[in-house]
């Protein structure tokens, strides 16, 4: 994709501070961290697509190796870590080159992503969602 800063991140056409390539997978730590303490890593498939749903099987699978792989050394540079991961804008995906956030977190390190809002099912309706998944499976 010509346009697209992440391949030109991949390329080498723009710096970035690179923490691990190998020959399918590429990953840099993201310009404005989530947290103060910094380590906010954006691991992601070297070939352009732009959501998970795109991925080839093959991609995917070398993905989460990479992900576990700098998922062990970011357990040691924070306390723990979130994985999140955005697809289109409605979920705040501004850079159509899929790639997941790994984000060490600190004691009081003001980042809130695990505590959305908490809402409830009426009667009956958590078997009708899960029907509803379950059905889009097929
Ligand atoms: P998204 O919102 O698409 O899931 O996340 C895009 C992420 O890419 C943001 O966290 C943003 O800070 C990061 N980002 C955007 N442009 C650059 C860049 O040029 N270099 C680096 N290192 N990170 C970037
Ligand atoms: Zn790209």
């Amino acid at each position: 994709m010509e346009d697209c800063i992440f391949c030109k991140i991949i390329k080498g056409e723009i710096p970035a501070a690179k923490v691990y390539e190998d020959r399918d997978t590429f990953a840099f730590v993201d310009i404005r961290p989530a947290s103060p303490k910094g380590g906010h890593t954006l691991v992601m498939p070297k070939k352009h697509y732009e959501l998970i749903t795109d991925i080839s099987d093959k991609d995917m699978k070398e993905l989460s190796l990479t992900i576990k792989k700098i998922s062990k050394a970011l357990m040691k540079y924070g306390k723990g870590m979130n994985i999140i991961q955005n697809n289109k804008k409605i979920a705040g995906q501004y850079v159509n080159h899929v790639h997941f956030h790994l984000i060490p977190r600190f004691p009081n390190d003001g980042v809130d992503i695990e505590k959305w809002s908490v809402n409830k099912y009426k009667e009956g309706e958590i078997e009708k969602v899960a029907e509803k998944i379950k059905n889009l499976l097929k």
